[in-house]
């Protein structure tokens, strides 16, 4: 696995793998490093901070047509040839949150109405149509999950992040990209 080095105060590059991620780890000098997020980690290596390692494993595996050929239900272990499409979002969208400002907004004109409600108007006709205001990317793919045909009812209900990814974990290349993306969001098709 790919390891990448965050600097401590102490002048020391200490080595992180991608798992480590937006966690903490300990530098030799007893300090607390924050490992700063995978895209970050990339972006200071000189490596595209959005094209990861296992998303391209996957998308290789997923156009040579050798995703989840073991066949075997990631939910009962059962051999079978079915499988549930998955989208697995390793970066999520960040949606800038504007409603503090637009709250304040509300009670200024609360207070000056009607003077300033025209105003106030056409501030959230003009605002409304900017919004969301996105930051960020996001990397979704789309890989089948073998599920069994007595599972497929169950699996395709289960809405716990917590099981669906350890449903993906039954497959390696999966567990590999949910170790690079701990926080990716699971939602069955
Ligand atoms: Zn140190
Ligand atoms: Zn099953």
């Amino acid at each position: 696995m790919t390891e990448y080095s965050v600097e401590c105060g102490c002048g020391r590059a200490v080595d992180v793998s991608p798992t480590q991620a937006g966690t903490q780890t300990t530098c030799t000098c007893g300090r607390t490093i924050d490992v700063p997020r995978l895209s970050q980690l990339r972006t200071a290596a000189g490596e595209s901070a959005f094209s990861a390692g296992a998303v391209a494993t996957v998308r290789q595996m997923l156009a040579a047509g050798q995703c989840a050929v073991d066949g075997r239900c990631s939910n009962c272990g059962v051999d079978t040839n079915a499988t549930r499409g998955v989208h697995v979002i390793c970066e999520r969208v960040h949606v800038a949150d504007k409603s503090n400002s637009r709250g304040i907004v509300s009670i200024i004109s609360f207070i000056f109405s009607p003077l300033t409600i025209g105003l106030w108007i056409a501030w959230r006709i003009m605002t409304s149509k900017t919004q969301p205001k996105e930051t960020g990317r996001e990397t979704v793919v789309r890989v089948p999950l073998p599920v069994c045909d007595l599972c497929q009812k169950r699996v395709s209900r289960t809405k716990n992040q917590r099981k669906l990814h350890a449903l993906l974990r039954t497959v390696p290349i999966y567990a590999q990209l949910l170790d690079e993306y701990p926080d990716a969001q699971v939602i069955v098709d």
